[in-house]
């Protein structure tokens, strides 16, 4: 069996759910079906039902010629034996009206075939005579919908004020049927913040049910109706009424123009209609033909907008009155309930089908409703610079927003999609990198860290040694026989008596000269030992910084690096003297840092340091060396030799 209609579940349950915000921005059009019970006529005829309701929601049509049936399906079905209170309740007007009260455009309109009881559900039977009510039991969900609503409205708490207008269009004039005078053709405009709107139609404020109920009965007794073979009292005209409903915070618009707020309007399309089967012919049938040219203009409205590309499709909205007033409910902002009307006959039942397929397509087409903004009320004055600011800050980002548009940019989707994803993914690199980067600066940090704390211990070594040299030269030259007279008798003692000791011998806590407590080295003060380590030839003038020590290898007179080779450094940093004279090695706390130009980074600034102060040291290690061998294979300058191990034994 073949199954038409909504695909994706229950419209009536979306009805319930409704626009609920940008969450759900766009709604199907509701479309429920009734299927009125066979009238008198057609029963007399002894014509068969072709339609079967099964279940609430689904219908089954029966082809006479005995065909496959086929099943069609809707938020709800509504078969013949149902009254007009259950129609009204199951319809979901009332949803409509809910939203209508919160500020939303609701349309509610019937569609079929004529003769298949559109006028009947929303209004019931047509009126008996002239100011004859209609039986409250057959009353339609118009007259249902305007109890409900002027019973919420009162219960509300807040003041809400209600309008009303009917119009009428007839032959493709429309017409105020509320007007004071003569019914003469409005004029359909259209403007920006209105849309589409009927100039001069008459809006009517009303505050009971029963002022509405007369300006409905009004209206219902001067729309054009006329008799016909498949209806006596047929409607030739498209009816809409419409309730305007707004709070009173909220002024029109326009001055003039119908209040701002929500909006609920009720359909009663003319019917459309074979004229072969109407039998209509002269004033008749141009009427069919006018409804059945706007009917086809709002089936074309339609057709469009089921196009998934109807965005760039121009929608023909103005090729009728009808689709021009209807054009908010259908594809604008509005939320829309069709109610699609067929009689059970299978007489009808091309007209039926072709009804079912047209409400079927309804279903698919979607609006994205929208309450009408509120008109701005004046901020206080205090708030104003902050909102120009806002306002500006608004403006800035909207330039930037149309800055990074993809039209604007000439990019696809796809590949703006895929330069989101790259840009996330840069973003994400860039995170990672920096990250790495933290952690190899904390870890260069922490070498830099450690090539200076090694550097300061090599150079304490250095400071060591170099007096441990000093001590060992002087005494190498001094000689047998008694120590010469120390400076230091005469002298006040020399501030350089802190000085660690290398080891716990305890000659090498005095010092060589004084055989004081040793100080530390490089004290200003410590060219007072210094005139015994070079003799009386020395001269007194130079700084023992700038003084060459005896352990250096015998240097040229005239050489040019004279007195580059009397620069202290080279003779104070030495690491191999403490293996040459105390036998310790010193080994590096570090492993070796690699070598590169000295402002590159930290580590290897601090790198570079410490291998040239081993390069100096190794260079002094070889001059002291070379002196050393040279003073031991040199006769002594009187009997017996005092060697350095007599002096510093071995610690
Ligand atoms: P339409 O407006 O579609 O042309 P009408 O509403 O005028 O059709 O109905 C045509 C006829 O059928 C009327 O006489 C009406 O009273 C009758 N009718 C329609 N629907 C029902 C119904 N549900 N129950 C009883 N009579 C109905
Ligand atoms: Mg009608």
């Amino acid at each position: 069996m073949e199954e038409r209609g909504s695909p994706d579940g229950d419209p009536a349950r979306n009805l319930e759910q409704g626009p609920e915000g940008p969450e759900k921005p766009e709604t199907p059009i509701q479309v429920v079906l009734r299927v009125r019970p066979m009238s008198a006529a057609e029963l007399r005829r002894g014509e068969q039902s072709a339609l079967h309701c099964s279940g609430t929601r689904t219908l089954q049509v029966s082809p006479p010629g005995g065909g496959p049936d086929v099943a069609f399906r809707f938020g709800a079905v509504l078969d013949g034996a149902r009254t007009q209170e259950d129609v009204f309740r199951a319809c979901g007007v009332r949803r409509l009206g809910e939203l209508a009260l919160r500020g939303f455009s609701c349309t509610v309109f019937t569609f079929g075939q004529t003769g298949s009881g559109k006028t009947y559900t929303l209004t019931g039977p047509p009126p008996q005579g002239e100011g004859v009510p209609v039986p409250p039991s057959l009353a339609g969900i118009m007259q249902r919908t305007f109890a409900w609503l002027l019973d919420r409205v009162q219960h509300l708490g807040a003041p809400v004020t209600l309008h009303a207008s009917y119009l009428e269009i007839y032959n493709e004039q429309v017409r105020d049927l509320l007007s004071l005078g003569s019914l003469r053709p409005l004029p359909v405009r259209w403007n920006k913040t209105r849309g589409f709107y009927v100039e001069q139609l008459r809006v009517v404020e009303f505050g009971s049910l029963g002022t509405l109920m007369e300006l409905l009965q009004m209206g219902l007794s001067r729309r054009r109706s006329s008799a016909h073979t498949l209806n006596q009292a047929s409607s030739r005209s498209h009816a809409l009424l419409t309730l305007y409903i707004s709070h009173q915070t909220m002024p029109p618009v326009e001055p003039g123009g119908p209040p701002t707020g929500g909006k609920l309007c009720f359909v009663d399309l003319a019917g459309s209609e074979k004229v072969t089967a109407t039998g209509s012919h002269g004033e008749l049938m141009l009427e069919a033909n006018s409804i059945n040219r706007s009917l086809l203009a709002l089936g074309h409205c339609i057709s469009l907008l089921l196009d998934p590309q109807r965005k760039q499709s121009h929608i023909p909205f103005r090729d009728s009155k009808l689709t021009k007033l209807l054009a908010d409910s259908l594809g604008g902002r509005g939320v829309t309930l069709m109610v699609a009307c067929v009689s059970p006959s299978a007489q009808c039942l091309p007209e039926t089908l072709s009804t079912l397929r047209y409400a079927s397509r309804a279903q698919r087409v979607t609006t994205r409703p929208q309450a009408p903004k509120s008109p701005v009320a004046k901020p206080p004055r205090h708030l104003e610079p902050e909102l120009l600011q806002l306002q500006e800050e608004n403006r800035l980002l909207r330039s930037q927003l149309r800055q990074m548009d993809p039209k604007a940019s000439g990019l696809s989707g796809a590949r703006v999609a895929w330069a989101q994803r790259n840009l996330y993914g840069m973003l994400q690199e860039f995170m990672l990198e920096n990250e790495r980067l933290r952690k190899e600066k904390s870890q260069l940090q922490s070498s830099w860290d450690l090539a200076c704390d090694e550097q300061r211990i090599l150079a304490q070594q250095v400071q060591d040694l170099e007096r441990r040299l000093f001590s060992a030269c002087y005494l190498h030259q001094s000689g047998p026989g008694p120590a010469p007279p120390c400076p230091c008798v005469m002298a006040p003692l020399p501030l350089c008596h802190a000085l660690p000791s290398l080891c716990s011998c305890p000659c090498c806590h005095l010092c060589p000269l004084c055989r004081a407590p040793l100080a530390h080295w490089a004290c200003p003060r410590r060219e007072l030992h210094l005139p015994q380590v070079f003799g009386p030839q020395a001269p007194g003038d130079v700084p023992l910084s700038a003084r060459r020590p005896p352990w250096a290898p015998p240097r040229s007179p005239g050489s040019a690096n004279y007195l580059r080779e009397r620069s202290h450094s080279h003779w104070t940093q030495t690491q191999v003297l403490a293996e040459v004279l105390t036998k310790e090695e010193v080994v590096p706390s570090a492993p070796p840092m690699p070598m590169g130009p000295p402002n590159t980074s930290p580590v290897l600034r601090g790198g570079a340091t410490v291998p040239n102060l081993a390069r100096r040291l190794e260079a002094l290690r070889d001059q002291i060396g070379s002196s050393l061998r040279r003073g031991r294979s040199q006769p002594p300058p009187s009997e017996g030799t005092r060697s350095p191990s007599r002096v510093l034994p071995p610690c």
